[in-house]
């Protein structure tokens, strides 16, 4: 551990930029954690590395530190969402993988305006691809049906199109959590199951139990994460994970899950996380680097 490390600043793991569904670039992602006295965060935008390059040099500029990391949509029988932190990315596998993942969004993302299309919602697929460098999801499509007028707001797209369930809603073909983990891995990185609980969404005890129980499932195929610090989760909710975490051999971590400027989310870094988590999860990042007996690492070394 570096001694010299200035360790006052805020932590914040989860971050989004234009490189997928985020509204700001790399640069100004980094620069808006800055200002918000962030000195580590992950930039970890949805199936692509690409915003990585750029928000590292903006973290030089202003003394953030920048720990290469993505987000992964993942099928366990239900959608999870994985975070894979102080990736290589320029990992091959990883690369091929993410290519044919975007590819397919690409394509679900033609579905689903062909779908509104028949609904009477016109949209130009330029609506879509202006807002995004590389990897392309829903909230683009419910930004662009909010612009045209269609709904009120992106969150009335979802409820009212986009949401599974909802007609316009077109499911993507997902790697399964293992698969994603031990790539994540192969990429010399470390995997945390993002926001375990969707508030809105679930009943927080009840999905507590449910997450209990595939827990060590996902932790023997090598997840050594679990996000607990995240927006509008009460303190009981988070006191919860972090026992679990305990419970489990996991590291809490947390993060905003900035999307850009928001006046009803917190911004990079409204998230108190614990800068042990980062020392966490690096140690296990490089214990990782050092293991000779990983077919994958070996053939890289
Ligand atoms: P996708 O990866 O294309 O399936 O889109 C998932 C992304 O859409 C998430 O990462 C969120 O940013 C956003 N999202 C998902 N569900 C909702 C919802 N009900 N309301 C608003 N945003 C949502
Ligand atoms: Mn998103
Ligand atoms: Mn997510
Ligand atoms: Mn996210």
């Amino acid at each position: 551990m570096d001694e010299k490390r200035n360790f006052t600043g805020a932590v914040d793991l989860h971050l989004h930029s234009l490189a997928s569904d985020g509204t700001l670039s790399p640069a100004e992602v980094v620069e808006a954690a800055a200002r918000n006295g962030v000195c580590v965060m992950a930039l970890t935008d949805h199936e692509t590395t690409l915003g990585i390059p750029a928000a590292m040099l903006a973290g030089q500029e202003w003394r953030v530190e920048v720990i290469p990391g993505i987000e992964m949509t993942v099928e366990e029988g239900e959608e999870l969402h994985l975070l894979g932190y102080f990736i290589d990315f320029e990992y091959p596998l990883l690369q091929e993988t993410l290519l044919v993942l975007r590819r397919r969004r690409a394509e679900r993302a033609h579905r689903i305006l062909q779908i509104l299309s028949g609904m009477g919602m016109d949209l130009e697929w330029a609506s879509i691809g202006v807002q995004t460098w590389n990897s392309i999801g829903r909230p683009h499509v419910a930004r662009a049906l909010h612009s045209a007028g269609y709904v009120s707001s992106p969150k009335e797209a979802f409820d009212r199109y986009l949401d599974p369930g909802r007609p316009a809603y077109v499911h993507l073909p997902r790697p399964s959590a293992p698969e994603v983990i031990e790539m994540i891995r192969g990429a010399g990185g470390v995997a945390a199951l993002a926001h375990p609980i969707i508030l809105g969404r679930d009943d927080p005890a009840q999905r507590l139990r449910h997450i209990a129980s595939i827990l060590p499932r996902l932790r023997a195929a090598g997840l050594e994460g679990i996000e607990s610090y995240y927006p509008e989760y009460p303190p009981e909710l988070t006191r919860s994970l972090v026992e679990l975490a305990d419970a489990t051999g996991l590291v809490p971590t947390g993060g905003s899950d900035f999307h850009g400027p928001s006046p009803r989310r917190e911004g990079p870094g409204g998230i108190a996380v614990p800068y042990v988590s980062v020392e966490r999860l690096r140690a296990k990042a490089s214990l990782l680097e050092m293991k000779v007996d990983s077919p994958e690492i070996a053939r890289r070394r």
